[in-house]
């Protein structure tokens, strides 16, 4: 049905209903709820009603169950919230690596070794071991040795990603194969780290894990299309209904066309298309398509994304002041200002957000700069540009964000004093510049409007673990002792909405989704318990038991008694 078609329908139904009992049909209804529908005029309901795809009602028990019949659901006090947006995910990759040797959660060197050789015993011979999610800062200065890996069996080319996606580790079977040898010099925007005596550690940076993954058997389209699949369904078991793709090419899209062929595809996606300067040296400005902005479409591409810089674990994120103990060295721009500013204010008057990966100070002021200039050139427009991760940003760009209109899409599970933080971060820009880091509360004090993403593969998918963690500033699995910045700590309230309302603003949806209003669609996260009513160290524990995109079920865990669903 049309939109047209639906408003008629919508609009005829009432007057016919009133000849007869005044109730109408609704496809399914919620009762007894807490449900938070992170609209600020009406906060609070305890039912929903949904036809056709959208939310039909939300009020009291009593309004929705006089207005409404259908099938119901008792949600016997539980949470139920808009779907979560998850603002920086890349599923396929997370889904390939859940299908490959997944090195995730792995939290000590013996273990992660433990994992690899059970990998290896699992495989014929000859074949590549590939995998993903190795803790950069279990090793001294984020740089594993080939022997480690050339100890469990040097005859089989290994290849294995980084949590981060920022650098990699290769044992010597597969640097012999890619040829890569103590002569070999850097590429541009990569570093192949040396032993002190010049040859290949076994890590790899940056564009220098291209050098090797050239050579790793290229996954066929039902491969990506399988993971990417798991993927999705992780991410519905997870209440999340929404996504922005971080950076996609070709090779992603195909993957997400062909799940969307088969019905698969139950979540949103802004795919944020690669282009320029980049860890991955792809550029595929012909895929961006401003006209799919405001589309219906499951599938859009009205975004660009945008390296600044690397990360600081490899010390190739930008700062404004240099790394300790390095020389001088700063780390590096990806592009020039000037190349930067030119880009963007292109982008920018095609009606394309851009969305910039920027890590040190230095890249997010690169960034802010850019998308200043950009509004110098153009004028204010409705782009919604985002930048992501923001692990430092200099006190003076604190209040930029509000002034340009610019959205902080904080990756929030990072926020506590993790290994990497208290290991590598600490040593290499010192303890001034890591009481700044990830500044989430001067971002909202500023008048910043924050939305929230995973990075995973990078990190958890979970939206609640990041949500505890951005409120207690502390390790939401509880191994970790210690607190980060607790000045920086954020509400529930700002969470709950950084992952739903801002989110669907960043995907230029918030007339469709992110809050629960009568006339939106119905993608909505029931939780086992009330966030608001739980200890804040538990936020992360608690479960979604039920997830639904367009008054469709998209995943039940089966507690609210689903024999109520048609
Ligand atoms: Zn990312």
């Amino acid at each position: 049905m049309n939109i047209a078609a639906r408003l008629t329908f919508l609009f005829v139904l009432p007057v016919l209903c009133a000849c007869g009992t005044g109730v109408q049909q609704a496809d399914l209804i919620f009762v007894s709820g807490r449900v938070y529908t992170v609209n600020d005029a009406a906060p609070w309901a305890e039912a929903v009603a949904i036809r056709d795809g959208r939310i039909a009602a939300v009020s009291s028990d009593a309004e929705v169950t006089g207005g409404w019949a259908g099938p119901t659901i008792d949600l016997a006090g539980r949470l139920m919230l808009p779907g979560f947006h998850d603002a920086h995910v890349h599923p396929m990759y997370g889904g390939i690596q859940m299908s490959q040797c997944d090195l995730a959660g792995s939290a000590s060197v013996e273990a992660l070794l433990g994992k690899v050789a059970s990998c290896d015993e699992g495989l014929p011979e000859g074949e590549w071991l590939v995998g993903g999610g190795w803790n950069l800062s279990l090793f001294a200065e984020a740089n594993p040795g080939k022997e480690l890996l050339d100890g469990i069996n040097a005859a089989r080319p290994m290849f294995l990603r980084g949590e981060d996606g920022h650098s990699s580790w290769a044992n010597s079977r597969a640097l012999t194969l890619a040829g890569i040898e103590s002569e070999t010099p850097n590429p541009p925007h990569g570093i192949i780290e040396r032993n002190e005596d010049g040859e290949p550690s076994g890590t790899l940076r940056e564009s220098a894990q291209a050098m090797v993954e050239a050579f790793v058997p290229v996954l066929t389209l039902e491969q990506r299309v399988d993971a990417t699949r798991e993927a999705i369904r992780l991410a519905n078991r997870l209440g999340i209904t929404s996504m922005v793709e971080a950076a996609v090419s070709d090779w992603e899209l195909d993957a997400y066309r062909a799940l969307e062929a088969e019905g698969a595809l139950t979540a949103r996606l802004v795919a944020s298309v690669t282009i320029g300067e980049n860890p991955i040296g792809l550029s595929n400005r012909d895929l961006i398509t401003p006209e799919d902005r405001g589309t219906g479409k499951r599938i859009r591409l009205d975004s660009a994304k945008i390296f600044v810089d690397g990360v600081l674990e490899g010390e190739t994120a930008a700062l404004l002041e240099p790394y300790i103990g390095r020389g001088g060295a700063s780390g590096m721009l990806l592009q020039e200002p000037a190349t930067l500013n030119a880009t963007v204010a292109d982008l920018d008057a095609r009606g394309v957000q851009v969305h910039f990966h920027a890590i040190g100070d230095h890249a997010v002021r690169a960034a802010l700069d850019a998308v200043e200039h950009a509004r110098r050139e153009n004028g204010a427009g409705n782009n919604r540009h985002h930048i992501s991760h923001l692990q430092l940003i200099d006190e003076a760009d604190h209040a930029r964000f509000a002034e340009l209109g610019v959205v902080a899409n904080f990756q929030s599970l990072w926020a506590y004093p993790d290994t990497y933080i208290t290991d590598v971060n600490l040593p290499a820009v010192g303890p001034e510049r890591v009481q700044r880091m990830y500044p989430l509360g001067s971002i909202e004090r500023a008048g910043g409007l924050i939305a929230g993403g995973s990075d995973w593969s990078v990190s958890s998918l979970n939206p609640l673990e990041a949500i505890e963690t951005a409120v207690t500033r502390q390790d939401a699995a509880g191994g970790i002792e210690g607190v980060l910045n607790p000045a920086e700590r954020v509400s529930l309230a700002t969470m709950l909405a950084a992952y739903t309302r801002n989110g669907a603003y960043v995907m230029h949806q918030e007339d469709q989704v992110g809050t629960i209003e009568p006339g939106k669609l119905a993608d909505l996260a029931v939780l086992e318990r009330d966030l608001f009513q739980t200890p804040v160290r538990e936020i992360g524990e608690v479960g979604v038991v039920m997830t639904l995109l367009e008054g469709t079920v998209v995943h039940d865990s089966g507690v609210l008694g689903h024999a109520a669903v048609p």
